[in-house]
């Protein structure tokens, strides 16, 4: 039960068109509270990642987590780009010189990966931040594979974790990023980087949950 080299590119391909197919309403829930950009933002940033993938041939997974995330630092502006790059840096960090992933791997490189937004964007829960998905869904994650469930029942509670706390989010006064700058008037709407991180936890269970059923 482990997750391969061609999983992860598999992974990142699969949320490359979450993406693509979700700019629009991305950017619509950017457009109700923060700037508008934010499906542009992360379209932009996948796509260029995926330019990047196509020479990569190396068989270490951290490696080629450190790229998407450099790719995604140095092609995203605003807040959500330079968050997912570290997001994906801290993942490589975590998979460094792994060739292939096991259940507790995983579990690592999310809990760092969660750490690494933390420490850079300063968001705690309830924000009405991308933290508010990425919290619950490494807690499912942790907890899951700490009582032993099936690695593609752990994946899946994590991305119905992240899903509950993308929801969650719709009520919730922002506290950080540009959302912040309208006060009450962001409670309402649905975070669109909670959204996002809603999709690479979902695109992650479809990925790495499927061949292992
Ligand atoms: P910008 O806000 O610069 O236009 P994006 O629109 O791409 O960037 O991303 C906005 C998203 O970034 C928000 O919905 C929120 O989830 C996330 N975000 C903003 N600031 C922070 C922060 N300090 N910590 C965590 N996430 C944040
Ligand atoms: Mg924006």
């Amino acid at each position: 039960m482990t997750v391969t080299h061609d999983d992860v590119v598999r992974w990142i391909r699969a949320f490359a068109d979450a993406i693509a197919q979700n700019k629009d309403s991305l950017t619509d829930l950017d457009s109700a509270i923060g700037d508008a950009d934010h499906g542009i933002n992360m379209h932009r940033g996948m796509t260029a990642v995926l330019a990047k993938m196509d020479g990569d041939g190396s068989a270490d997974i951290g490696a080629l987590l450190k790229t998407v995330g450099m790719t995604l630092v140095s092609s995203v502006g605003g807040a959500g780009g330079p968050l997912y790059g570290t997001l994906f840096l801290r993942l490589g960090a975590a998979a460094a010189g792994k060739e292939e992933l096991t259940d507790e791997d995983w579990v690592a490189m999310v809990t760092a990966g969660v750490e690494g937004v933390q420490s850079r964007g300063k968001a705690e829960p309830k924000d009405k931040t991308m933290v508010d998905a990425l919290i619950p869904a490494r807690d499912a994650l942790a907890s899951a594979v700490a009582a032993g469930e099936p690695f593609a029942d752990a994946l899946r509670s994590s991305a119905a974790a992240a899903e509950e706390g993308m929801r969650a989010t719709i009520p919730l006064v922002a506290r950080k990023g540009r959302a912040s700058y309208l006060g009450e008037r962001s409670a309402g709407h649905q975070d669109p980087g909670a959204t996002s991180s809603w999709l690479l936890m979902r695109t992650a269970a479809e990925t790495f949950g499927d061949h292992m059923e």
